[in-house]
């Protein structure tokens, strides 16, 4: 039986009492229930961005690195995109810091409001995002990404009486390799390496990596691996073009 007494849960209590999103049950009632909901809560909390509520980057890596299972299982594609606001030091320089969070903020909901809800969306950094669209076919990544790229353009964000600002965003985007196992990290730098080509071929663009093919038919596959488990294959390093920085890719931009 849990005594209540014997732990220490000011700290955690008072954590959870400044989330709007936790909620706690009276603790008089079950002692067991009330501790196993601070310790969910305080979980909830510990992958959440404070600022957006969005997925942070623990979560993320926790999700890529599933997603990194998924794909190395079955194959499926899944797309990773890395977003950043273009030239928002401004926005900071010209309205101040709490404008650039609202302006964070908005776009984080926008963000939000754009993908399936088997997507996740997180705050990766500053004022950089990323999102990971699982089971995304390779002809649908660019005009998913395009879409996002188009409707935070077109947001009026309400900083100030009479002010409303319009922010764009570049992004770049990498596919995981089917049939291997990649790294989150390797993953990443490839989705950033298109962000920075993105960045310099002028902003509010996007570029994604052309997605790595692997050619193996079933038959192909059988007598490759038909002696390996499947989850075996999975292990098998080095079959794709994991290039990172692979300088090929797509490109859309909102200027032409
Ligand atoms: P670029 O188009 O190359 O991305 O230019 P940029 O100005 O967006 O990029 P830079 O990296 O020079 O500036 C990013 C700025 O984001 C600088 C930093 O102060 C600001 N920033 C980072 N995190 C936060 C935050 O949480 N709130 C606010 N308001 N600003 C932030
Ligand atoms: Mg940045
Ligand atoms: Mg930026």
């Amino acid at each position: 039986m849990i005594d209540l007494h014997d732990l220490c849960l000011d700290d955690a209590r008072a954590l959870l009492e400044h989330d709007p999103a936790s909620s706690l049950p009276e603790p008089q009632a079950s002692p067991t229930a009330y501790l196993q909901s601070v310790i969910d809560n305080l979980c909830e909390l510990s992958l959440k961005d404070p600022l957006t509520g969005l997925a942070n980057r623990r979560h993320f890596r926790n999700v890529l690195s599933r997603e990194i299972d998924v794909v190395a299982r079955s194959g499926e594609s899944t797309l990773l995109l890395m977003l950043d606001i273009d030239h928002f030091k401004k926005v900071n320089d010209t309205y101040g810091h709490l404008v650039g969070d609202r302006v964070i903020q908005a776009i984080a909901k926008c963000l939000a409001s754009c993908v399936r809800p088997v997507d996740t969306v997180a705050r990766y950094g500053g004022e950089e995002f990323a999102v990971i669209l699982p089971n995304c076919q390779g002809s649908f990544g660019l005009i998913v990404a395009e879409r996002i790229r188009q409707t935070v353009g077109q947001l009026s964000i309400a900083v100030a009486p009479q002010v409303e600002l319009q922010v764009t965003i570049s992004i770049g985007g990498a596919y995981a390799p089917g049939w291997v196992r990649s790294t989150t990290v390797l993953w990443s730098e490839r989705a950033d390496v298109q962000l920075y080509r993105a960045k310099s071929e002028g902003r509010n663009r996007v570029c994604i990596e052309e997605k790595p093919v692997i050619t193996v038919s079933a038959e192909e596959k059988s007598m490759l691996f038909g002696h390996l488990a499947i989850s075996d294959t999975a292990s098998i390093e080095g079959v794709s073009s994991d290039a990172s920085g692979s300088p090929t890719g797509s490109v859309m931009n909102g200027l032409n």
